[in-house]
């Protein structure tokens, strides 16, 4: 069963979290105190943690250096109250997955938490999604209904930088240096060749051409 590690110190949110999660099929475990919650998520035993940041002892922000300072890739929401905003995206560069703020609505929550499970549960597969499309990270293909799509060298790496970032407009230059490397010359028109490539594989409108800013991933809607 899936396991949220909920460090809150607001009895009220705490229970509302533990309540919604556990009807949804999670179990979930409280811990009030950000010494506990550091300890806690060091176990090994959960799945997803659901951080406060105005935790007593040791602040959300302390508890989440410490999961990454020890490389875990265990995925953290924090919760945040408005006025600590500036505070939240500092915690999102320190490695958190997402942030909410407060008053949240559970059902948003719900879905970002599990839209972060399946992230993690994907790459330990070595896939990425996009829409209804997967890019197998191991096999260098994409599967897309009951196409199997090969991609090789270039294309791979180029559609990887897609995958990484769907629905995202990528400037040409991101694109050439994440594909050609940091000394890609950017009057090039190889990177137009590649995309010019993947649209043949995966469809013209896969690939959106973003006038003056660069190209965007534009997969086909995954069904309901
Ligand atoms: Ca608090």
């Amino acid at each position: 069963m899936t396991k949220v590690l909920i460090a809150e110190d607001e009895g009220r949110i705490a229970s509302f979290l533990k309540k919604g999660f556990e009807s949804n099929g999670f179990a979930t475990e409280i811990v009030d105190d950000g010494t506990q919650a550091a300890a806690r998520a060091r176990d090994g035993e959960f799945d997803l943690v659901v951080l406060d940041l105005g935790l007593p002892e040791k602040d959300g922000l302390e508890v989440l250096a410490d999961i990454r300072a020890r490389g875990e890739r265990l995925p953290v929401i924090i919760l945040t109250a408005n006025d600590e905003i500036d505070t939240t995206v500092a915690g999102l560069e320190g490695g958190a997955d997402d942030y909410m703020t407060k008053p949240f609505s559970f059902e948003e929550l719900l879905a970002r938490a599990r839209l972060r499970l399946k992230q993690a549960d994907d790459s330990e597969v070595g896939v990425l999604h996009a829409g209804a499309m997967t890019l197998d990270l191991h096999r260098h293909c994409v599967s897309l209904g009951d196409r199997i799509i090969d991609l090789p060298g270039r294309e791979f790496a180029l559609a990887e930088v897609f995958f990484r970032n769907p629905g995202e407009i990528i400037s040409r230059q991101t694109l050439l240096e994440s594909v050609w490397g940091e000394d890609a010359d950017p009057s090039s028109k190889k990177l137009e060749v590649y995309i010019l490539y993947l649209r043949r594989k995966l469809g013209d409108e896969v690939i959106e051409n973003i006038r003056g800013r660069g190209y965007r991933l534009c997969p086909p809607e995954a069904a309901a």
